[in-house]
């Protein structure tokens, strides 16, 4: 008979895992090699180590180590919040009145709110490794930044944060939060740097995107002695760090012989999607079993379902490597009316290939009046207050629990809960009182950002 399954699947701190899963030494073709920008060759561990922490550009590059060790300082960290539950959502299955079983796992237990700490304190560890004094990174919703700022706290590191101007202004908390933790947080475009004046006289009075706090970020590191840029999403160091999520969540299901049928997750940059995905794409590269993957995305900003796979630059000052994936255009900025993260105008090199390859099944643009409205249904009946960032993948998961509805079929759905959305009751405000509004880029907005991707001679 089976076991009766809890509602929250907890693991004991001894079942926290050892090592991150590194898929890219499995996958059956590998990402377009990163270029470097000034010489247009596949870069180099020397290439990024101007920019990054040499450990942190060796994972990068690594194509071969299918497991990487979780250095021990790292992992006592991970205890203070980890083992993250992975939740049966009984009371939606109910409220749905569906036949599917719905699990979520929820990052959202640590003060930064969301599972971007994961990364965050690996990161800043490797750099302390290093003897780094100073880190410069960009912010767009905050969570990236607060969870830097926590990290970079512990280990005694400096850091600048250069927060998205709108998210910025919307999000005065945010800010204090960082500040709290000791970081300096400057709202981009700035004045404090060459290509944030450059931006500024380019497109007077931009809110600014996570493009241009990027190349903001990086300019301070390449410039500073001591000095390295950090980022949170969409790099393989990052993707790879944020397979704690899938390796717990696939050891707490199958502690109850679940496996699932859907896997969900909401894609920004595609960390947590890439992360919780990974130790099931293993399987599915394996030929065993195979789950459905499904990427949802904001209509607001479309990579996946709009964006072209090309080489183009990680950011809008074009300093970075460039990485082949599906973009928008590195010009592209998203309408300042989209609340939240997920407005990053590139994806993964890593989940970009695998939607490429078919191994990402779907990719899903949901517009954000109706994540809003399931974020609202979700926190009713689970009690936890969605990112909008997470509700994207709620949105999804709820509609594939009311087709099986309709067909009777008892799916087993598992999506990403990445966090919670206390800095985000503005937005919520805005929905409440019928004032958010449905944005998608027009084709003639979405040709003026792939005028920016390059064209190659490769
Ligand atoms: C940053 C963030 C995301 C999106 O980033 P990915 O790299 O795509 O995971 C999703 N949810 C929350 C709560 C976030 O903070």
């Amino acid at each position: 008979m089976k076991k009766e399954i809890p509602y929250k699947i907890y693991l004991s701190e001894e079942e926290l895992p050892r090592q991150w899963y590194n898929v890219r030494a499995d996958m059956n073709t590998d990402h377009a090699p990163i270029l470097n920008p000034k010489t247009l060759k596949p870069a180099t561990v020397a290439d990024l180590e101007p920019v990054f922490c040499t450990e942190l550009a060796k994972q990068e590059l690594n194509t071969t180590d299918k497991y990487i060790d979780i250095p021990e300082e790292v992992r006592n960290f991970y205890k203070m919040y980890r083992p993250a539950p992975l939740v049966r959502a009984y009371c939606l299955e109910k409220a749905l009145g569906t036949p599917a079983k719905i699990y979520y796992k929820f990052e959202g237990n640590n003060t930064s709110g969301s599972h971007k700490l994961n990364s965050a304190i690996a990161q800043a560890y490797y750099a302390k490794e290093q003897g780094i004094k100073h880190l410069t990174t960009e912010t767009g919703a905050g969570q990236w930044g607060t969870a830097l700022s926590m990290a970079c706290g512990y280990f005694g590191i400096d850091l600048t944060v250069f927060m998205v101007k709108c998210s910025y202004e919307q999000k005065p908390f945010r800010k204090a939060v960082m500040q709290t933790y000791g970081a300096n947080v400057i709202p981009s475009p700035s004045m404090t740097t060459n290509v944030g004046k450059k931006i500024n006289e380019e497109f007077p009075g931009s809110t600014g995107s996570l493009g241009t706090a990027i190349s903001e970020a990086v300019e301070v590191a390449t410039s500073q002695p001591d000095t390295k840029y950090v980022l949170g999403s969409v790099l393989n160091q990052v993707l790879l760090h944020q397979t704690i999520i899938g390796l717990e969540a696939k050891t707490a299901m199958l502690k109850y012989d679940e496996y699932p049928d859907i896997v969900i997750g909401c894609a920004g940059g595609g960390s947590n999607l890439g992360g919780l995905m990974a130790p099931f794409m293993e399987d599915k590269i394996a030929g065993k079993q195979a789950p459905y993957f499904i990427a949802v995305e904001p209509a607001s900003c479309p990579s996946l379902t709009k964006g072209k796979f090309a080489y183009d630059y990680c950011d809008t000052g074009k300093v970075t490597p460039l990485a082949k994936m599906y973009t928008l255009g590195s010009g592209f900025i998203p309408s300042s009316s989209h609340s939240g993260g997920l407005r990053y105008h590139g994806m993964s090199p890593i989940l970009s290939q695998l939607y490429h390859d078919g191994y990402i099944d779907e990719a899903r643009a949901v517009k954000q009046t109706d994540v809003f409205a399931a974020a609202t249904q979700f926190a009713k009946v689970e009690g936890i207050l969605p990112a909008p960032e997470s509700s994207h993948a709620i949105k999804v998961a709820i509609d594939e629990a009311l087709k099986c509805k309709e067909t009777g079929e008892a799916k087993t759905i598992l999506f990403g809960l990445t966090g919670t959305g206390y800095f985000d009751l503005a937005a919520y405000t805005a929905f409440n009182e019928n004032r958010m509004e449905d944005y998608a880029p027009t084709d003639e907005e979405l040709a003026k950002g792939f005028s920016y991707i390059p064209e190659l001679d490769i």
